[in-house]
């Protein structure tokens, strides 16, 4: 071993220690942070070892891998995307920087110019700008299928169609599509196709994440998730994840290492520090939570369409019971709840802005998934470039009592109310 001693501290400062007995990790009860942009490689041979290695799926046989470079794989976030596929029931999971990292990184690893995606009519609005602004200036058609029209889906799909894309619970709508039934014409359709012309079954599993929805069981091929939302659970990472089968995994850890959209070995340890244990914790209060508010505004005469799987009311309430359960095998409808005012009566701007300005409890924001209750108006926010009604909220549930957040609405109510009583008697 060589002797740092014999080098000035200017050096010394710059290497440390050339060995330590201080990182003892197998003996850590919260994982350490990693945080190495290289790794020490010891001899040319070992750093071809990782070379060659790299992307070649190696199960883990309990042998640490030879780490070269942190965009290439990096240990906390392998433990991380580990624990992502286990939950999921997957075979493997890639992480990225965002959520719209990994989704662009799933689709685009698969698709050439000249293939097909399908997708569900309304997807998140950045979801939809790369299916609108990109892949058609790289040759990938993109069509628009409700993908609960089995038989309208099966008409559109032709020999050119690699992928079915679609979100359960859609954003913001909350309609729900029923997985299996896709999986069973796939299953048809795919007997006559090539094996490297499969039609793989691509799902956004954000909104229920894998407490309250595991779509590889349910007949998916493919899980995306954007980190930022319950998965982080807190409001302070951005990250993405594909849980995908083995074969996909060499192509997208290629993509990810030239594409370079990597997550930050920071964000995976908050990720699985932090949002990870309590997943389950924080979705059973925000469900908890989101029922009640979903009576009470189902009971209130301003509204005229609250949309919550839920509840009893919902259009898909069969196929909630269904696809949506947690880790008991209990009923999870999620932290999501959609509503319209009726425009009559409630002016949506008018209520979200007396929100913003008086209530403590609720705050205007987009995103989703957080501590805190958040509220946005879809039709002129996140979804402003499609036909979500304009007269629609989106409410994300968080931690805070239903008390609380039922006061806050209330209060804004009866404040819009008032003043639209002022104006109409102002008009008079
Ligand atoms: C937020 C979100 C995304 C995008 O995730 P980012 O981490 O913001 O890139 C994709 N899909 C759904 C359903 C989302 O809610």
């Amino acid at each position: 071993m060589v002797k740092s001693s014999k080098y000035r501290a200017t050096t010394r400062l710059v290497h440390g220690p050339t060995h330590s007995a201080k990182w003892d990790f197998s003996h850590h009860v919260t994982p350490p942070l990693s945080s190495s942009t290289t790794y020490r490689l010891d001899s040319a041979k070992r750093g071809a070892r990782g070379f060659k290695e790299f992307g070649s799926y190696v199960p883990d046989r309990g042998e640490t891998p030879v780490y070269i470079y942190d965009r290439l794989d990096e240990p906390t976030r392998s433990i991380l995307e580990g624990e992502l596929a286990d939950v999921e029931g997957g075979e493997a999971c890639v992480t990225f920087a965002s959520g719209m990292a990994a989704i662009s990184a799933a689709l685009s690893s698969v698709l050439v110019p000249g293939d097909m995606l399908i997708a569900h009519p309304v997807v998140y609005g950045c979801t939809h700008s790369l299916f609108t602004h990109w892949y058609p200036r790289q040759g990938i058609e993109v069509e628009r299928v409700n993908m609960n029209d089995i038989d309208g889906l099966r008409a559109t799909i032709d020999e050119r169609t690699r992928i079915l894309y679609f979100e359960s619970p859609v954003n913001p709508t909350l309609e729900l599509v029923d997985i299996g039934a896709i999986r069973e014409l796939v299953d048809e359709l795919n007997a006559r196709r090539d094996p490297d012309r499969q039609i793989l079954i691509v799902i956004d599993n954000t909104f229920a994440t894998p407490f309250g929805q595991r779509p590889l069981e349910l007949g998916a091929d493919v899980v995306l998730h954007s980190l930022t939302k319950n998965l982080g659970g807190f409001g302070t990472e951005v990250g993405g994840a594909v849980i995908c089968p083995r074969d996909m995994l060499a192509s997208l850890l290629l993509y990810r290492k030239d594409f370079g959209a990597i997550l930050s070995s920071k964000s995976a340890w908050a990720i699985m520090v932090y949002g990870l244990p309590t997943l389950a914790l924080r979705l059973k209060r925000q469900q908890y939570t989101a029922l009640k508010l979903a009576h009470w505004l189902e009971d209130h005469p301003n509204i005229q369409r609250v949309v919550y799987p839920g509840l009893a009311s919902h259009p898909q309430r069969e196929l909630a019971l269904k696809q949506m359960r947690d880790f008991d095998d209990d009923p999870a409808p999620g932290s999501m709840i959609y509503f319209e005012f009726d425009p009559e009566r409630v002016d949506v701007l008018e209520f979200v802005d007396e929100l913003a300005a008086n209530a403590y409890s609720v705050t205007l924001a987009v995103s989703l998934g957080h501590t805190k209750t958040l509220i946005e108006v879809p039709g002129s926010m996140t979804h402003s470039v499609y036909g979500v009604a304009s007269s629609s909220v989106r409410l994300s549930v968080g931690l805070e009592s239903p008390v609380d957040i039922i006061r806050d609405l209330q209060n804004a109510m009866e404040a819009v109310e008032r003043k639209t009583r002022k104006k109409a008697h102002h008009t008079i």
